[in-house]
């Protein structure tokens, strides 16, 4: 059963055309691992009578507990990401959390994988950022692919939130969410990743469709992973998938 809480905006800015990055101060502790996300209740209602939730990455470390910052792109039509767009310094947000079991369970060293598409790069960053991947971080890959340059957040904002000690960092493009080509284009990236060292863990975040591929080619490499190291963020696989 979710426990409602309280947090207060206390930075508020938009980044590019689409993209807003919040901080927010808890009053207690959140106790979140990095990778976790918080759901925020908006207090708005939709037309089925459902309150309009929605669930967001902690972008920040969790070496702070009492302030947390998210990112968050706005959707057309989106009401969750329209009220999130609208928050200024000062207001009050209710949300539940932490949720979520992307996040490391097991440090045993090698060769770490880190993978995200699109938003997805917010629990990738949670998760890399985390005290307990400190140890991991001069064997880990991070990739984030997404379809434009100028899409979410820029590449110098996402590289200034890496750790330095990971120093195996690629940032590209891929054709756009749904288009026929992505997967292909994704699966390529990983088959030449998976040409490299063998990998001791894997994460994979955001666009389900490529999750899902993701998630079958690494299993089929061998890679020892599971459901647990996936996080979608859209397109969500099917519960059986
Ligand atoms: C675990 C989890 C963590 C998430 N973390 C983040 C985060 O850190 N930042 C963030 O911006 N969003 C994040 N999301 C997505 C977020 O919860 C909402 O789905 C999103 O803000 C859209 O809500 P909305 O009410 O504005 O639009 P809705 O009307 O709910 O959404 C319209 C459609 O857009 C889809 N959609 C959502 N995101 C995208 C996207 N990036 N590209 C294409 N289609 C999309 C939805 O699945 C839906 O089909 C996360 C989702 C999950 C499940």
């Amino acid at each position: 059963m979710a426990v409602p809480k309280t947090a207060e905006v206390v930075l508020a800015r938009t980044v590019g055309d689409h993209t807003r990055l919040l901080e927010l101060e808890i009053a207690e502790p959140l106790g979140f691992l990095g990778g976790q996300y918080m759901i925020i209740d908006s207090g708005l209602v939709a037309s089925n009578g459902k309150t309009i939730k929605r669930a967001y990455s902690l972008i920040s470390s969790d070496d702070d507990q009492r302030r947390v910052q998210l990112a968050v792109q706005h959707i057309p039509n989106g009401p969750g990401s329209d009220y999130i767009h609208g928050l200024e310094p000062g207001a009050k947000v209710s949300f539940s959390g932490p949720w979520g079991k992307f996040y490391l369970r097991e440090d045993t060293p090698g060769s770490t994988l880190v993978f995200s598409t699109d938003t997805g790069v917010t629990a990738a960053l949670g998760l890399i950022q985390s005290m307990r991947f400190f140890p991991l971080l001069d064997e880990t890959m991070f990739i984030w692919l997404r379809p434009s340059v100028d899409y979410f957040l820029p590449e110098e904002y996402v590289r200034g939130l890496i750790p330095a000690e990971c120093c195996n960092v690629r940032i590209g493009t891929i054709p756009a969410t749904n288009h026929d080509a992505r997967l292909p284009a994704v699966r390529t990236v990983l088959r030449q990743i998976l040409f490299g060292p063998a990998l001791t863990r894997a994460f994979v975040s955001g666009d389900g469709a490529v999750n899902v591929a993701l998630l079958d080619d690494l299993v089929s490499a061998g890679v020892p992973v599971s459901n647990e190291n996936v996080e979608s963020f859209f397109n969500m696989p099917k519960k059986s998938a």
